[in-house]
């Protein structure tokens, strides 16, 4: 993977080249709307799971991946690839699609059931969203 171009934001460039972030608004928000329909005892960040889900419910074998709209290229929110380093966040972007693609597939593999929602969804849609959350622990 190439390095982040060096106009990028330090904060933004420590997260394109480590992992996921953590604990952000949209996770914060799912984990209320968890707590809500009554789903506790999860645990947050599992280093050890393909892809580090954000939100693991490790006897039921749930993985929950909250996906920011821009890093992986949300279709309704339909972010452009930013005009400078364009062919470097192609790339990116690119490979972020297809790391979430293969990090699915092992879950999968692993027994996991996986739902992988992107955070504009849990900050707008919150109806849809529970109904979502009840039926993957429903299955
Ligand atoms: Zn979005």
């Amino acid at each position: 993977m190439p390095r982040p171009p060096k106009s990028v934001d330090p904060a933004v460039s420590r997260r394109m080249i480590g992992n996921r972030s953590s604990n952000t608004k949209p996770e914060q928000r799912m984990r209320s709307l968890l707590c809500e329909l009554g789903y506790r005892g999860y645990r947050l960040n599992v280093r050890k799971l393909p892809g580090r889900p954000d939100i693991v419910f490790v006897t039921k074998r749930i993985a929950i991946f909250v996906n920011g709209c821009f890093w992986h290229r949300c279709p309704k929110c339909n972010y452009g690839t930013p005009k400078t380093n364009a062919e470097y966040w192609q790339t990116k972007f690119a490979t972020n699609r297809a790391r979430d693609r293969r990090n699915l597939r092992e879950l999968r593999r692993l027994g996991f059931r996986v739902l992988s929602v992107w955070e504009c969804e849990v900050l707008k849609d919150e109806s849809r969203l529970k109904r979502k959350i009840k039926a993957l622990f429903a299955q």
